[in-house]
């Protein structure tokens, strides 16, 4: 049987810890840098109640590349090490920066939904992402996927951005462990 159910889910501050960003107005989170930065949440093993059932895709900005702040070798460091962790379909990677012209897929524009929609004929109205950040939640609503928030504990320092957008996440949670009760 074709799988054309998908969970889409965001990498840093989600599947990993994402680091507090230094000197910005606003809080912000960042991906690891460097291999001390870089911690896996040990949850994310409890996505393998999904597998044969669901799609699992990773939709990820990373500028930082852009930037001169993190190195490709080191991102697809991060990425090889979830990969040990979680059965993960494809990882979709937008590499632009925001001001970027020409970009439809920084999050929350909704390029990569769009393109694994394409590739994998992908079910929208059976489908989530799961995010920690108004970006995610912003290409939820985007694209007609459900929408859930974890909360790994920076929410409260975030939740103006999602105010200020008018975003209500579907779903809340602080863990994976807590998705049983939400995909079934
Ligand atoms: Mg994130
Ligand atoms: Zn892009």
């Amino acid at each position: 049987m074709e799988i054309k159910n998908a969970i889409f889910l965001d990498r840093d501050g989600t599947l990993n810890k994402g680091i507090v960003k230094e000197n910005e107005e606003k809080f912000k989170l960042r991906p690891p840098h460097t291999l001390e930065e870089l911690h896996i949440f040990q949850d994310i093993s409890y996505l393998k109640n999904f597998h044969g059932r669901y799609h699992l895709f990773i939709v990820t900005n990373q500028p930082d590349i852009k930037k001169g702040f993190q190195t490709m070798e080191f991102n697809q460091f991060i990425n090889s090490s979830i990969l040990k962790e979680a059965n993960i379909t494809k990882i979709y990677s937008c590499f632009c920066l925001e001001t970027d012209t020409g970009c439809d897929c920084y999050k929350p524009a909704p390029g990569m939904i769009f393109n694994a929609v394409t590739e994998y004929n992908i079910d929208i109205d059976n489908s989530y992402f799961i995010g920690d950040t108004w970006r995610d939640i912003g290409l939820s609503k985007n694209v007609n996927l459900k929408s859930v928030l974890i909360d790994r504990g920076h929410y409260k320092k975030m939740e103006s951005d999602f105010l200020e957008r008018g975003l209500t996440p579907d779903y809340k949670i602080t863990s994976f462990l807590e998705l049983g009760n939400i995909i079934k």
